[in-house]
């Protein structure tokens, strides 16, 4: 039987010590059937098992095997797409409610946090820089569309006050929000799991979902056993491959990798964060990063469209570092990683339903931490038979990639090209 690892991430090597979860074996019986141990799946698990429902979850690999266990850890609100660009794709109502929804993610995960005692080093505190004036306006405007919704813990940064909490030349300003904030990631997902497990729900590992039988009572397959369920939670995202053929056609996994420095100690630490708040770029390719409890750099960027893992990564983010921070050009990176999400043609979440009882959330391209957690509510709010949230997500429209399977990897890469060429250019 196949037993897949962790990758060899920083966070698989200071992950908290976890008991073993058994094969699923035989056949068992349950109210919801979730389909992927990640932020999605955990958090789906969790809102059901609060509201009585039974949960199994099957997992093809380990709790946190997929980005929720490699990401930059960066509790980022909203979502990979504008406010305002959703205000002219949908109609007011649904608009009010997505915009309503936008911060919920990041205080679902306190609230987590808070109430499971999980231990993942939460900080509060994320910035996003302008590399240039275009940008600079572009977060001005964001900040009035978020506080027209009732968010309100931002603060712009004039280049005076960015210096103070980024030691990085690179930056003109910058918006502060002090509700975003970042996390270790796998640990996150650990403690999530023992939640679920803690109520009662059961997680089998390395127990891929191989076949789902649909109809009245759905029965998901996996290669010993299978699991008989009232409702089925999809959500294995970009790890999820051809089970849901419906699913593949309009989303495309792509990768994204995250290189880590060796410790940086305390003083060097604090010279380049002094705040310890995480930072990503407004880049169309952005590069983001944030300091480790053990003051190691983790730095993130670049995306491979089609997911092929680089054989080289430190050598495609180490060249971002030090545009950031040359100071650190002597300094040894002990990680590198790559990791998988799943990117949609809009950038806004893929949600909805197949026949009356499989539901699924993925594709939040790029931006996941908080919406997923978001995503577990709502698709738990639908299955107690209270949908108006779900559907302003489900109500989203989503076309197929230009160029079908065949050249969809291309041409997604040629429109990166082009927005990279801009982000280059300042345009
Ligand atoms: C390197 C990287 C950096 C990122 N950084 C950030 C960041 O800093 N901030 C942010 O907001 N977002 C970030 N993201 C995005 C974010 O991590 C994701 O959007 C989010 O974690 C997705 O969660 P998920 O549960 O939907 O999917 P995943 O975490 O990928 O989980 C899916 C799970 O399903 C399992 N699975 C798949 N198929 C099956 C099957 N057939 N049977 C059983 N199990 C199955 C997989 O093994 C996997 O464990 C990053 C992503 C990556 C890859």
């Amino acid at each position: 039987m196949a037993n897949t690892p962790y990758p060899q991430s920083y966070y698989a090597a200071s992950a908290n010590a976890v008991p073993p979860r058994p094969v699923l074996q035989g056949e068992v019986e349950t109210d919801v059937c979730v389909i992927g141990a990640g932020y999605t799946g955990l958090s789906s698990a969790l809102f059901l098992l609060e509201n009585g429902f039974r949960v199994t979850v099957l997992e093809a690999a380990k709790v946190g095997f997929g980005a929720s266990g490699r990401n930059g850890g960066q509790i980022v609100n909203s979502y990979s797409r504008d406010i305002d660009v959703i205000e002219r794709s949908v109609g007011p109502q649904q608009a009010q409610l997505l915009g309503q929804m936008a911060f919920e993610g990041g205080r679902i995960i306190r609230e987590r946090v808070a109430k499971y005692q999980i231990q993942c080093d939460l900080k509060d505190g994320g910035v996003f820089a302008a590399l240039n004036s275009k940008h600079m306006g572009h977060l001005e405007s964001q900040k009035r569309l978020w506080e027209r919704y009732g968010h309100t813990q931002l603060e712009l940064l004039d280049e005076r006050r960015i210096r103070e909490v980024v030691a990085c030349d690179n930056y003109v300003g910058g918006l502060l929000d002090m509700s975003g904030g970042h996390i270790h990631p796998l640990n996150l997902a650990l403690g999530e799991a023992a939640a679920v497990e803690s109520l009662g729900g059961t997680i089998y590992e390395q127990s891929a979902a191989v076949r789902i039988e649909r109809g009245a009572n759905p029965v998901v397959h996996t290669a010993e056993g299978k699991v008989r369920a009232k409702f089925i939670i999809v959500a294995g995202n970009a790890y999820l491959g051809n089970l849901v053929p419906e699913l593949a056609a309009k989303s495309m996994p792509c990768g994204t990798q995250v290189i880590t420095t060796a410790p940086l100690g305390d003083e060097v630490a604090k010279t380049l964060l002094p705040q310890d708040y995480c930072v990503e770029d407004c880049n169309y390719l952005l590069d983001y990063y944030r300091l480790t409890s053990d003051k190691r750099l983790i730095f993130g960027g670049g995306v491979v469209y089609g997911a092929r893992d680089p054989a080289n990564i430190e050598a495609i983010i180490r060249p971002k570092m030090l545009k950031a921070f040359p100071q650190l050009k002597n300094v040894k990176i002990d990680y590198a990683w790559t990791g998988n999400f799943l990117l949609t043609l809009s950038r806004l979440p893929q949600v909805g339903r197949l026949g009356d009882n499989i539901y699924y959330s993925q594709g939040c391209s790029g931006h996941g931490v908080t919406y997923t957690h978001l995503a577990g509510k709502v698709l738990a709010e639908a299955l107690r038979g209270q949908a108006e949230r779900f559907d302003a997500f489900a109500g989203l429209p989503h076309y197929p990639f230009p160029g079908g399977q065949m050249l969809r990897t291309p041409f997604a890469a040629l429109g990166a090209w082009y927005y990279g060429l801009r982000d280059k250019f300042g345009m």
